[in-house]
């Protein structure tokens, strides 16, 4: 398994916001919700910066998507430490 920064020029994620108001899921409207691949779309909620367990690692990818081996620690850096 190769492994690849999260950070580096060929991987493709994104932050999605909540695009909801807080009394739907306690979260503002900008408030990063999602994190995304956009290779395949997979999506993995991100719990909030008291949270340690959300990593891309976490991501349903598909079973073809590119970037299944990006590690974490672009996200780690971000919301752990950021
Ligand atoms: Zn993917």
């Amino acid at each position: 398994m190769i492994l690849r920064s999260f950070a580096s020029p060929g991987t493709h994620f994104r932050i999605v916001p909540s695009g909801s108001p807080p009394s739907v899921d306690g979260l503002a409207i900008t408030e990063p919700k999602w994190l995304e691949c956009t290779e395949c779309g997979a999506r993995v909620r991100i719990d909030g910066p008291d949270s340690h367990t959300t990593t891309i690692d976490n991501l349903p990818h598909e079973r073809d998507c590119p970037q299944r081996d990006v590690v974490s620690q672009w996200f780690e850096n971000t919301f752990l430490h950021g």
